[in-house]
């Protein structure tokens, strides 16, 4: 090792990757790599925006698939609108989510944030590439930063920014849309500008803030900001898989010297492993909280064994045990286990989303009633009833004693029409005739039907004079 590196390896983890000593930003200008892992991220990649862009245009009985309207407190999964009073089954989401992000990270470590993750997939996929097109290689970068303003720095300059720009309106117009729906997005540009002033006023600050985040913040986000980047120091252990460098085969690193036999490690300290890296680590260093599982290493590092006829995978997805030679990384039993629960975990939140009732209705007695006395041969109770209508259409249903001997008794028509996304408060009676109550408590069952379809049973209960 060099002087520099000794001092590198002394003092990497004092300051992040994207301040200069000075305390500066300093730019990260990242190779572009190629290569087995690039490419299927590329595909990968194309997959995940052509579902990003177009499933807000997706729509499922007339809803959008999927809309999250934060600002309402309304939101469609799978084309079905839930609500507040839905609150259940967002607990659950919250917990099955928080569960499954531990589960995940523990076993997979950083592979949501190399694969999955929309800021990744913007940075490196879509921004980074642009910058590459237009700028050139991370040299040229550098050397058009460093040049003074002229002609060819302020036409590449403006023609980048118009560019990010550009594709930030694009994916503020989706996001949007994710919240309003395409039908109000369509609103605000087909209507005057007049009518929609917060909404569009909404429309150029998510823009601005795209813009800002992959032009100017870029790593950062996931470097410093990102709280699940955060949480990784965590839930990672010795058995999480995570991109990692042989150390016990590349070390000691040494350069390559002409008519000299090797006798250092796998390591030529060629440094394209840090050159392509765009958090500007060396993952040399070890498990980082700064590495985004890009892969990018991964692809570089193969090419140079390639060209030195090394074995590949220098630098490959493995866990710490197995670098460290204690362990051999498989699929072992905790893994195949915390899988197991994660597709269970999903299987079952599936089902309760799918399940979910369009149309549910809530049954009771009215409080601090007995019964009531109609005649010298009946009894009734009086109920309440809240029935929400989870649609944006109008439903018909009709409430029905299933108990053959009672009848229900309705001020108003028989069948009620619930408004869409409303909830409808009624009260009925109950009817019995006296001689079919022979306890103070009796259970009957009510029967919520639409187009002679049950879509609901209720239970409550009947209360008599006996004792
Ligand atoms: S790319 Fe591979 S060989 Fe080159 S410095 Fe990185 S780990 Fe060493
Ligand atoms: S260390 Fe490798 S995998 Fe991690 S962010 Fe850098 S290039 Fe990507």
């Amino acid at each position: 090792m060099n002087l520099e590196d000794l001092q590198h390896a002394e003092n990497f983890r004092d300051r992040v990757s994207s301040v200069t000593k000075s305390g500066k930003r300093n730019w990260i200008t990242a190779l572009q790599p190629s290569g087995k892992f690039y490419r299927f991220r590329t595909y990968s990649s194309i997959f995940y925006l052509i579902i990003f862009f177009s499933l807000p245009f997706i729509k499922m009985n007339g809803e959008p698939f999927f809309m999250l309207n934060f600002p309402e407190g309304k939101f469609i999964i799978y084309g079905k609108i839930f609500w507040p009073q839905d609150f259940f089954i967002f607990a659950v989401a919250m917990i099955t989510f928080i569960i499954f992000i531990a589960l995940f990270t523990v076993i997979y470590g950083r592979l949501f944030c190399g694969w999955a993750c929309p800021q990744t997939i913007f940075m490196e996929m879509v921004f980074r590439k642009i910058e590459w097109w237009i700028e050139g290689s991370p040299g040229q970068q550098k050397a058009l930063n460093e040049k003074s303003w002229g002609l060819e720095k302020i036409s590449k300059k403006s023609l980048k920014h118009f560019v990010f720009l550009l594709i930030s309106f694009l994916i503020a117009n989706t996001f949007l849309a994710y919240i309003i729906g395409v039908d109000e997005l369509y609103k605000i540009i087909r209507e005057p500008v007049s009518e929609h002033y917060s909404l569009l006023s909404g429309l150029i600050g998510f823009t601005l803030l795209f813009y800002g985040v992959f032009a100017f913040v870029r790593e950062i986000v996931c470097t410093t900001v990102c709280p699940y980047g955060r949480l990784q120091s965590v839930l990672f252990d010795k058995d999480t898989m995570q991109i990692a460098y042989d150390y016990t085969r590349g070390e000691p690193r040494g350069k390559i010297i002409k008519g000299q036999e090797r006798t250092t490690g796998d390591c030529i300290d060629c440094k394209k492993c840090v050159q392509v890296c765009p958090t500007g680590i060396d993952i040399r260093d070890g498990v980082q909280m700064e590495c985004v599982g890009c892969t990018a290493c991964i692809d570089i590092c193969n090419d140079v064994m390639d060209k030195l006829s090394f074995p590949r995978g220098l630098i490959r997805y493995a866990s710490e045990n197995e670098i460290s030679g204690k362990r051999k990384f498989h699929f072992n039993t905790r893994m195949k286990a915390y899988t197991g629960l994660l597709g269970v975990l999903v299987i079952f939140m599936s089902i309760l989303i799918i399940t979910r009732r369009s149309i549910d209705s809530y049954v009771k007695r009215a409080q601090g009633q007995l019964y009531q006395e109609l005649d010298s041969a009946s009894i009734s109770n009086l109920y309440t009833a809240k029935i929400i209508n989870k649609t944006s259409k109008n439903q018909h249903v009709r409430l029905k004693l299933e108990d053959s001997k009672g009848e229900i008794r309705l001020v108003g028509n028989e069948e009620l029409t619930i408004k869409p996304e409303s909830i409808h408060e009624m009260e009925f009676f109950v009817v019995f005739k006296k001689e079919d109550i022979v306890q103070r408590k009796t259970g009957i069952h009510l029967g919520v039907y639409q187009d002679e379809q049950k879509i609901q049973s209720i239970t409550t209960n009947f209360l008599g004079p006996y004792q």
